[in-house]
């Protein structure tokens, strides 16, 4: 019998799909890296359905990609070399939400913007908010480490989890971490676990650490007339002892792009603007709204739109997530860079932009979350334009490595960021890792063709 036929009698057939067109659905993720489509996916139900399959795929040195929403913007769920993937979409239940030790325990496969609504009810509120919170799954934001717009006050994923259990490639259940607030008995394997993008184990449950609610939330949107004015905001508001718990970009490329679009509001000039969100309780906003305005002001600020009610509050956010969807239906492919520079240097980066357009005539539009100084540069193309891509992205990540940035901030290193891995990291420091991944996963089979070059 071979491995397909196996692993279908095993777990049974409506949980192995080998059927062309699904297996289609899951050949690519939201990033553009290049279609592969699967042998097989599975969708497994419980936790024993996991450990069998990865058992007998072990057994027989079958490739496996983990495999939540595939919103990945770096290729981190295409399964590059075939094989199997598993989709967590049947493992998605809340399991406990618990108000009294501020704990959530979760399935990997649970939406990120279900676990939101599900302790907010509650008055509790779990920090981590990619932009994508309405399709990515919990399990994918552990893989990935995600971040969010939140990020600047509240931390990542990271900051959040607390205990993960996932299982081996051999198909053995690990559990790593504690319920608890601290914990230090031995290394810290949920950190490890965090961020490795599927490729030391398969995550099946994670414990997740919540806040209590802020009670009041102020959202701002400040129009200036150019990137360096907002960016310079930017660095004065935080000197000035502002902690916004959103502190979003958007350049004039992306604003002459989609800007009627996404802000029709905005007034006749801008070039450029700052969404802050401001959350805690009453009496301090008033004066953080000053100061804010104070700082702006003395940069040249436009204009200032307020918003304490939801309507308002999510007319302005969709200015700075809607830009992103709004580039995407202009019809061009996007190759989406996650540098990240210290924020001081947000500028420099901005504006050289510019240069990188000019030699390689590809057209840049850039956005982020400028409180962490984490800009997400998209590249937009057609077909037929790849090696200017290329060149486009060596170029901007060469800049952050001068202006003292990383080259991948949240969206993970996949299959598009492998190369600049290497050169980045410390020599021993990546031998270091490939050595915990071949501890992990000795015959290389989960998700053997992403993060490392070599
Ligand atoms: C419009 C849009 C906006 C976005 N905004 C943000 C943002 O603000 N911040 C941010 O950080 N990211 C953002 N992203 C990127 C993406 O949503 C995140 O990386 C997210 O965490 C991926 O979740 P997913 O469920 O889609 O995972 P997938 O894309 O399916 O998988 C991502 C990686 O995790 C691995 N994986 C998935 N599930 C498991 C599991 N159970 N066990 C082990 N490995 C697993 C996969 O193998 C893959 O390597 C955005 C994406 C889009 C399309």
């Amino acid at each position: 019998m071979n491995w397909k036929n196996e692993l279908k009698r095993t777990l049974g057939e409506d949980k192995v799909r080998e059927d062309y067109e699904h297996r289609l659905l899951f050949s690519k993720d939201s990033s553009d890296a290049s279609a592969v489509v699967p042998e097989v996916v599975i969708h497994p139900e419980s936790e024993e359905d996991v450990s069998e399959a990865l058992r007998l795929l072990y057994r027989y040195g079958i490739p496996l990609t983990p495999r939540g929403s595939g919103t990945s913007l770096s290729g981190g769920s295409v399964p590059a070399l075939g094989g199997a993937v598993m989709v967590f979409d049947r493992m998605n239940r809340i399991k406990e939400i618990d108000p009294d030790d501020l704990t959530a325990v979760v399935e990997s496969g649970v939406i990120t913007g279900d676990l939101h609504r599900a302790v907010e009810k509650e008055g509790m509120f779990y920090p981590p908010d990619p932009a994508s919170l309405e399709s990515c799954t919990l399990g994918g934001n552990v893989a990935e480490n995600a971040g969010g717009p939140r990020a600047l006050k509240y931390g990542t994923t990271k900051h959040y989890v607390l205990e993960i259990t996932f299982y081996s490639s051999q198909g053995d259940r690990i559990t790593v971490g504690k319920r608890t607030k601290k914990w230090v008995v031995g290394y810290d394997l949920p950190s490890l676990m965090v961020g490795s993008e599927g490729t030391l184990g398969v995550i099946t449950e994670i414990a997740l650490r919540l806040l209590p609610r802020p009670p009041k939330r102020y959202t701002l949107l400040l129009a200036f007339g150019d990137e360096v004015t907002a960016s310079r905001t930017v660095s004065n508001m935080i000197r000035r002892g502002l902690l916004p718990s959103a502190l979003e970009f958007v350049d004039h490329k992306c604003l002459e792009a989609v800007g009627e679009k996404v802000a029709p509001f905005l007034p006749k000039g801008t070039g450029s603007f700052l969404l802050v969100e401001y959350d805690g309780f009453g009496p301090e906003f008033e004066r953080q709204l000053e100061i804010t305005y104070d700082v702006a002001s003395k940069n040249g600020l436009l204009d200032m739109f307020v918003a304490e009610d939801e309507v308002t509050r999510r007319k302005l956010w969709e200015a700075r997530r809607g830009v992103l969807p709004a580039l995407e239906s202009l019809g061009f492919l996007i190759r989406h860079e996650d540098v990240v520079v210290p924020r001081s240097r947000i500028p420099d980066l901005v504006e050289y932009t510019s240069v990188v357009e000019k030699e390689t005539g590809m057209r840049l539009a850039s956005f982020g979350h400028a409180g962490d100084g984490n800009i997400h540069v998209n590249i937009l193309y057609k077909k037929g334009q790849e090696e200017g891509v290329a060149r486009a992205v060596e170029m901007v990540v060469q800049k952050v490595w001068e202006l003292g940035g990383t080259s991948a901030g949240e969206h993970g290193v996949g299959i598009l960021k492998k190369k600049f891995m290497k050169r980045e990291l410390d020599p021993l420091a990546y031998e270091l890792l490939k050595a915990i991944k071949g501890t992990f996963d000795p015959k290389g089979i989960l998700n053997p063709h992403i993060m490392f070059d070599d």
